[in-house]
C-alpha cells in the first residue's frame, strides 16, 4: 500500500476515530492507522458532564448525527442497546485508613458524593472502550475514513510538502503520506517514539503507578445500606465513578451493564513500594485484605483480564507539534485517572485541531496556530497536575481533598453552564484556568495544599476555597449540609443565573431544553 491523503490520523481509540470522521465532514481524504484490531480493550472508561457536552458540540458543528446518542445514558440506551456501557450519576468518594481494620460504614465525614445530572436519561456513562472504540471506527468508515488496523509503523520522514509514515503491515510493507498528521495513540505513543522526542516531568508532581483489570461479578455492597428514606442520596452510591481514598492513593470502580466492573488503583511510589503493586494480582488482594468493605464487595469476582501494571501513570512529552503535525493531548500528557480529566482535555484539543482544519488549512497560518494549540495543550495539562498533585498530597486530610476537589467541580459546572448557554468565551480554558479570578485564585490554593495542608491550617483553606468558588458556583457547592452530599438542584442554577451573565429565563429555557425535567 502507497497512498498520498490529506490527513493521517495514527491510533483509532475514540479521540483518533473521532478526529478522523471531523477530517472527513470538512472534506479531507483520512486515513486512520491503528496497531491493534478492534474489539480490544483500552483504559480510560468514564465521561463528565463536561466531555459529553464537548462531544454533544463536536457531533453538531461536524454534523455526526451518529455520535449524538453517545453523549447521554438515556439516547444511548434507544440508539445503541448492544453497546455496553456505565450509567454515571456523579462522583463518589469515600475515605479510609488502611491502618484500620475495623468494620468501615459511611458516615457524614468519610464520604461525599456530588451528583452530575438530575436522573438517568440524561446522566453520563462510562464508556466500554473495546465495543465503543469499536462503533467510532466503524462510524469512521462509514463517512469514508480509510482504516488500516495491525500496522507497525517504523518511520516519520518530512517530504518537505508532506509527512511520509513507514511501516508494515502483517509483513507487507506500507507507506502513507499526508500532508497533517494527528498522533492519537496516548501516552508514550507513536510520533513520541519514531521522532524520539523527549519527556518531561509535571512541575511538583509526585510519580504514581498504577494497577488495573476488569472484573465480573463484583457487588454493590455499599448501596444506601446505611441510609433511611427520608435521607436519600441524590443518586445511588455506586451509579457513579466511585473513588475510594487513602492516605497515598484511590482506588476507581465503574460499573457497566454488562456485568463488567473496571477497578484500579492508583498511588505514590511509597504506596506502589508498600502495596507491591508490581506484582500485580496478588498485590491487588492484599490491598482488599487492608480495605475490608472492598474486600466485600470483591468476595465473589474474578477478574476478567489479566492484570496491567503500570510503573509510572504520569507521562509528558516535552514537545507537541511539529510541521505539519500534532499529538492530540491524550498523547501528549496524560496526569492520573481522579476526576476524569483525560476525555475532556483530548476533546477540547480535538475540537482546537478541528477548528485548524476548517480555518488554517495552508501553511505559515496552520503553524501559527498549532503553537497557539500547543500552548493552550502545555498550559491544560499544568493546571490538571496542579489539581491532581494537590489531592495527592492531602489524601491523608479528607476535609481538605473534599475543599480541594470543590475547586474542580465549581470550574467543571461553570464551565458546562456558559458553554450551554452559548458562551464558552466565559469558561475559556480547562477548570477555568485562565479566567483572570478563578485562574489565579485556584492556583495559589492549589499550590499551597500541594505542600499538604496542617490540621490547623484545614478550617481556614476551607474558607479560603468557598471564597474562591463563591462567585462561579453555580451548583450549591458553598451550601452548608447535613450530609455531604451535593445534588443537582435546577434551584441552584436559577440562583446563579447573574453569575454566568443570564437572566432566570434564559437559565429556565436552558433547563428545558437540556432535559433537566425530561425523565423519559
Ligand atoms: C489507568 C487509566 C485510567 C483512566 N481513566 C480515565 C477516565 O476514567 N476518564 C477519563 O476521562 N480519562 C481516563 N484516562 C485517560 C484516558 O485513557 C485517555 O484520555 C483516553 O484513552 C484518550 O483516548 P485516545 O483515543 O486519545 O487514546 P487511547 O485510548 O490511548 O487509544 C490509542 C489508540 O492508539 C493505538 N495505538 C497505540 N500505539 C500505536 C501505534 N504506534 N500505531 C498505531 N496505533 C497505535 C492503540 O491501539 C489505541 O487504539 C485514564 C487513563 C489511565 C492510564
Amino acid at each position: 500500500m502507497n497512498r498520498t491523503y490529506d490527513v493521517a490520523v495514527v491510533g483509532s481509540g475514540f479521540a483518533g476515530s473521532l478526529f478522523a470522521m471531523i477530517a472527513r465532514r470538512l472534506g479531507y481524504s483520512v486515513v486512520l492507522l491503528e496497531r491493534g484490531r478492534h474489539p480490544r480493550v483500552v483504559i480510560g472508561e468514564s465521561s463528565t458532564p463536561l466531555s459529553n457536552l464537548l462531544l454533544e458540540d463536536l457531533a453538531k458543528r461536524y454534523d455526526l448525527p451518529a455520535i449524538r446518542p453517545l453523549t447521554k445514558w438515556g439516547s444511548w440506551q434507544e440508539r445503541y442497546p448492544d453497546v455496553p456501557c456505565g450509567l454515571k450519576r456523579g462522583f463518589s468518594f469515600f475515605h479510609h485508613d488502611l491502618h484500620c481494620q475495623d468494620p468501615w460504614k459511611t458516615t457524614a465525614e468519610n464520604h461525599f458524593l456530588v451528583a452530575a445530572s438530575p436522573h438517568n436519561a440524561i446522566a453520563d456513562t462510562h464508556w466500554y472502550r473495546a465495543d465503543f472504540d469499536q462503533l467510532l471506527v466503524k462510524l469512521a468508515q462509514d463517512l469514508g475514513v480509510e482504516y488500516v488496523d495491525q500496522v507497525h509503523l517504523q518511520r516519520f520522514a518530512d517530504t518537505g510538502e508532506r509527512i511520509e509514515l513507514a511501516g508494515t503491515r502483517l509483513g507487507k510493507d506500507i507507506t502513507v503520506q499526508a500532508a497533517f498528521v494527528v498522533d492519537a495513540t496516548g501516552p508514550r505513543g507513536c510520533l513520541h517514539r519514531l521522532l524520539g522526542l523527549q519527556s518531561r516531568d509535571f512541575s511538583n508532581y509526585p510519580k504514581t503507578q498504577g494497577l488495573y483489570s476488569h472484573f465480573r461479578d463484583v457487588r454493590r455492597v455499599i448501596e444506601n445500606s446505611h441510609h433511611q428514606r427520608s435521607d436519600c442520596p441524590p443518586y445511588p452510591l455506586e451509579d457513579a465513578a466511585v473513588h475510594h481514598v487513602f492516605d497515598g492513593g484511590w482506588v476507581w470502580l465503574l460499573h457497566f451493564n454488562n456485568g463488567i466492573t473496571s477497578a484500579g488503583v492508583a498511588a505514590t511510589e511509597a504506596m506502589a513500594r508498600e502495596l507491591r503493586l508490581a506484582e500485580g494480582q496478588p498485590a491487588w488482594s492484599c490491598l482488599l485484605d487492608r480495605l475490608p468493605s472492598l474486600a466485600a464487595q470483591f468476595a465473589d469476582a474474578t477478574s476478567v483480564l489479566p492484570f496491567t501494571y503500570l510503573p509510572q501513570l504520569s507521562f509528558r512529552s516535552a514537545t507537541v507539534i511539529g510541521e505539519r503535525w500534532a499529538l492530540l493531548p491524550s498523547a501528549a500528557g496524560f496526569v492520573d485517572p481522579l476526576l476524569s480529566t483525560g476525555f475532556p482535555l483530548a476533546l477540547l484539543g480535538v475540537a482546537r485541531l478541528a477548528a485548524i482544519l476548517e480555518q488554517h488549512w495552508k501553511l505559515p497560518s496552520m503553524q501559527q496556530e498549532l503553537s497557539k494549540y500547543a500552548a493552550s495543550t502545555n498550559d491544560e495539562l499544568d493546571a490538571t497536575s496542579r489539581l491532581i498533585a494537590a489531592l495527592y498530597a492531602n489524601m491523608h486530610n479528607f476535609e481538605v481533598f473534599r475543599a480541594i476537589s470543590l475547586l474542580y467541580f465549581a470550574a467543571a459546572s461553570f464551565s458546562e453552564t456558559v458553554r450551554r448557554l452559548g458562551k464558552p468565551h466565559l469558561a475559556d480554558g480547562y477548570l477555568l484556568h485562565n479566567d483572570p479570578r478563578f485562574g489565579p485564585a485556584s492556583r495559589d490554593l492549589l499550590e499551597r495544599a500541594q505542600a499538604g495542608v496542617t490540621a490547623q491550617d484545614t478550617g481556614r483553606f476551607k474558607e479560603e476555597v468557598k471564597r474562591a468558588i463563591e462567585p462561579f458556583d453555580v451548583a450549591g457547592l458553598c451550601t452548608e449540609r447535613a450530609m455531604p452530599w451535593y445534588p443537582v438542584d435546577a434551584e441552584d442554577l436559577r440562583k446563579s443565573a447573574w453569575k454566568v451573565g443570564a437572566t432566570e429565563k434564559e437559565v429556565a429555557d436552558l433547563l428545558e431544553r437540556s432535559g433537566f425535567f425530561t425523565q423519559r
